[in-house]
C-alpha cells in the first residue's frame, strides 16, 4: 500500500456516497437466492441500521468505526467523513485484477472499506464478502448487483451467460452445453485446456493454438465471484486429445492425468494457459518417446507402427511415397508430425535421413551423394528437392533409353538435338534448343520449319523462314512426326526416315 494526496473529484464522490448510506444501508447487502437463508444479512442490516441511525452523532460514529463487524465499522467512518470531510490521504490495495484506492476511514479491513466506499460496483462490493465466502456462501457480482445464492454453487443464468460470453477466447457450443475452440468443434485432434463449471453445466475448452501464454482461462471464468472453494469448484485438465488408432498397448493410451504440481501452479495463476499446456506435453513425451516400436503421428491422429497407412495419410507423389517407404523403416519410436503432408515429414526427417531418401529417388550413387551435398549446402524445402532429382532421374532415364550415334552430319546432329529436348525437357525446351542452332542457311532451315509445324508452333515464326524453306517444311512434318514421338526402341529407324525424306545420306553411325 502506498499513500496518495486524494484529488477533490474522489473526496466529492465520498461525499455523494455517505450521502446515499445515510439514506439507506440497503445498498450494501447482496440480493439473496432463493436457496440463501436471510438470517445472517438480517443481522448484517440491523448492524449496518445501527450505524446509519447514529449518522449525525459524530462521537458515537468514531466508537463505532473501531468495533464490530467489518462492514458496519467502514461504513461508520464514512458517515464520520460525512460529518467533517477533510481530506483523507487514499491508499491503495492491490488486488490480481489491478489496484484500488480507497481512503483509509475507520479500524477495519482494505476490503470492507471498498466494499462501502465504491460498492456501488457490485464487484467492489463482492470484496467485503470474501470472508463470508469462506463460511460456505456463493456471491455473483452481476452487472446491476451483488447476488448471494447461499449454499448453491449454481450461478444465477443471467451472470452464467454473462460470464461466458466475456470470455477472451472466442469458442462455441459444440451441441451438448460444452463450449470448445473453432478447431476443436471442427474435429482438429490438438492439444487442449479444458475448465470445467460443473456448478454451471458447462465445461469450457480451448486447443493448443488458440491458447495463449498471457492469458489464465480459469482466472476467466472464476472471476467476479466469491465461493467456498475455488479449486474443486472449477477442475482442470488437459489433453493431447490424439486419436489414437494404433495398438492396445500404444502408451497414448496410458497417458496420465494434469500432475498435481502443474494443477496446483495452474490454480495459484503461476503458468498460463499455454505454459500448463506446454509443460503437459513435457511432462508426458519421453512416456511416448520411451517406446521402442514405432509409433506415427500425424495431424494428431496415431497409426501406431502402420507405416502403410500412415504414409497414405500423408498423400504423398509418387516420389514423395518412394522416399517415405525407404526412409520409415529406419525411424522408432515416436515420429510426430502437426501436418499430414508428407512434405512435412521429409523436412522431419530430412537432417538424419537425407541420404537414404536421396538414394531411393535418385538411383546413381554419385549424382545422389552430390545431391545430398548441395542440398545441406543450401537448404531450401526438401519436397522441391525430391521433385527436381526426380525430374532430373526421369529426363537422365528418357535419353538413356534413346540410341547414341557417332560422326552425325550437322542436318543428323540437328534433328537429334531437338528431338532429345522434347523427349526429355517438353515442347517449349525443343523450341528453344531448335532457335539455339538454328544455321542462317542449309537444310537443317526446312529441317526447323517442318519441326515447328510437328510442334504446333510454325504460324508464330513463319516470317523467320523464306518461301522455299517453308515448302520444304511442310513436305517434310509427316516424316518428322516419329521422331518425336514414337517409341525410344523405333527412334533410329524415325531418323533414317527423316533424313531420307529430307535427301540426306550416310547421316551417321550408330555406337
Ligand atoms: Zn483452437
Ligand atoms: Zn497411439
Amino acid at each position: 500500500m502506498r499513500v496518495r494526496r486524494a484529488s477533490g473529484g474522489r473526496e466529492g464522490e465520498l461525499v455523494r456516497r455517505a450521502a446515499t448510506l445515510r439514506e439507506s444501508v440497503e445498498p450494501l447487502l447482496p440480493k439473496l437466492g432463493r436457496a440463501c437463508p436471510p438470517d445472517r444479512f438480517d443481522r448484517l442490516r440491523s448492524e449496518l441500521e445501527e450505524v446509519r441511525e447514529a449518522r449525525e452523532d459524530d462521537h458515537r460514529l468514531d466508537r463505532m468505526r473501531r468495533w464490530g463487524e467489518p462492514l458496519p465499522r467502514a461504513l461508520a467512518g464514512l458517515l464520520k467523513f460525512y460529518l467533517d470531510p477533510e481530506l483523507p490521504a487514499l491508499v491503495v490495495a492491490r488486488f490480481p485484477s489491478g489496484e484500488v484506492p480507497y481512503a483509509p476511514l475507520a479500524k477495519t479491513s482494505h476490503e470492507a472499506e471498498i466494499a462501502v466506499q465504491t460498492g456501488a460496483d457490485p464487484e467492489r462490493l463482492l470484496l467485503g464478502y470474501l470472508e463470508w465466502a469462506r463460511k460456505g456462501f456463493h456471491f455473483f457480482a452481476a452487472d446491476a448487483s451483488l447476488v448471494c445464492t447461499g449454499p448453491d454453487p449454481a450461478p444465477p443464468e443471467e451472470f452464467k451467460a454473462r460470464q461466458l460470453a466475456r470470455l477472451s477466447y472466442r469458442v462455441g457450443p459444440d451441441g451438448d452445453g460444452r463450449l470448445r475452440c473453432p478447431h476443436l468443434v471442427a474435429g482438429e485432434h490438438v492439444p487442449s485446456l479444458s475448465v470445467g463449471w460443473p456448478a454451471a453445466g458447462t465445461t469450457v475448452t480451448v486447443c493448443r493454438r488458440c491458447a495463449k501464454g498471457d492469458r489464465h482461462l480459469l482466472s476467466e471464468m472464476s472471476a467476479r465471484m466469491a465461493i467456498p472453494d475455488p479449486e474443486s469448484a472449477f477442475p482442470v485438465a488437459v489433453s493431447l486429445e490424439v486419436k489414437c488408432t494404433g495398438p492396445d498397448d500404444c502408451p497414448h493410451r496410458y497417458l496420465p492425468e494434469l500432475p498435481r504440481g502443474l494443477r496446483k501452479a495452474y490454480h495459484f495463476g503461476k503458468l498460463a494457459d499455454r505454459e500448463l499446456l506446454d509443460r503437459y506435453e513435457e511432462e508426458v513425451r519421453p512416456l511416448l518417446e520411451r517406446s521402442r516400436a514405432p509409433i506415427l503421428v500425424a495431424a494428431g491422429v496415431c497409426y501406431g507402427a502402420d507405416r502403410a497407412r500412415f504414409i497414405d495419410a500423408l498423400r504423398p507423389t509418387a516420389e514423395e511415397r518412394t522416399a517415405l517407404e525407404s526412409v520409415l523403416p529406419e525411424v522408432g519410436g515416436l515420429f510426430e508430425i502437426d501436418e499430414a503432408a508428407a512434405s512435412r515429414a521429409l523436412e522431419k526427417l530430412w537432417p538424419e535421413h537425407a541420404e537414404t531418401i536421396v538414394a531411393a529417388i535418385v538411383p546413381d550413387p554419385e549424382r545422389a551423394a552430390r545431391l545430398v551435398r548441395e542440398a545441406k549446402a543450401a537448404p531450401g524445402r526438401v519436397s522441391e528437392l525430391l521433385h527436381r532429382a526426380a525430374k532430373a532421374s526421369r529426363e537422365r532415364e528418357t535419353l538413356d533409353a534413346l540410341p547414341a550415334y557417332e560422326a552425325l552430319a550437322p542436318e543428323a546432329a540437328f534433328l537429334d538435338a531437338i528431338a532429345r529436348a522434347f523427349r526429355s525437357q517438353g515442347a517449349k525446351a525443343a523450341e528453344k534448343a531448335l532457335f539455339d542452332r538454328l544455321p542462317r542457311e542449309g537444310k537443317e532451315r526446312g529441317l526447323a520449319f517442318g519441326l515447328l509445324i510437328v510442334l504446333g508452333r510454325d504460324a508464330a515464326h513463319a516470317w523467320q523462314f523464306t518461301d522455299t524453306e517453308r515448302t520444304f517444311g511442310r513436305s517434310l512434318a509427316a516424316a518428322l512426326a516419329p521422331l518425336l514421338q514414337d517409341p525410344a526402341a523405333a527412334y533410329d529407324a524415325a531418323m533414317a526416315r527423316a533424313l531420307g525424306a529430307a535427301g540426306v545420306t550416310d547421316w551417321g553411325r550408330r555406337i
